[in-house]
């Protein structure tokens, strides 16, 4: 898909209000292009995103998404090659790092596109 301005506002505003839904209170850095990914220090590790849709760089709250992928297809909906459920796959791994690919993690997406709400994840202050 192109990386157009407006595709862009949708995802972040997409984001600010999944991140409500599932209770993460500090909303990730989501960045778009390659060179965005090349440039943090962050993504040291994990830099050929170019096969991935999405990846969450779940420490620094920071998440790519491969807009410019010839899988994504379109901005919203459901289902692979759609920007939207990429993001909230990747709010999954943030919201919930325990949880790995499976049965559970895509209930979860499906519950989250179903409009279900969740507690603010606890903080790591907490001891
Ligand atoms: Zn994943």
């Amino acid at each position: 898909m192109k990386l157009k301005e407006e595709n862009i506002k949708w995802i972040q505003e997409q984001c600010a209000m999944r991140c409500e839904q599932i209770g993460i209170q500090e909303c990730p850095t989501l960045i778009f292009r390659r060179q965005d990914v090349l440039s943090k220090p962050q993504t040291v590790g994990r830099r050929n995103t170019s096969r991935y849709l999405g990846v969450c760089y779940r420490k620094h709250n920071l998440i790519f998404i491969n807009i410019k992928s010839k899988y994504i297809k379109r901005l919203k909906g459901k289902g692979f090659g759609c920007a939207e459920e990429t993001l909230i796959h990747e709010l999954v791994h943030l919201r919930w790092d325990y949880i790995q690919h499976g049965r559970m993690f895509q209930k979860r997406i499906k519950d989250i596109f179903n409009g279900k709400w969740y507690p603010v994840k606890p903080g790591l202050e907490l001891e």
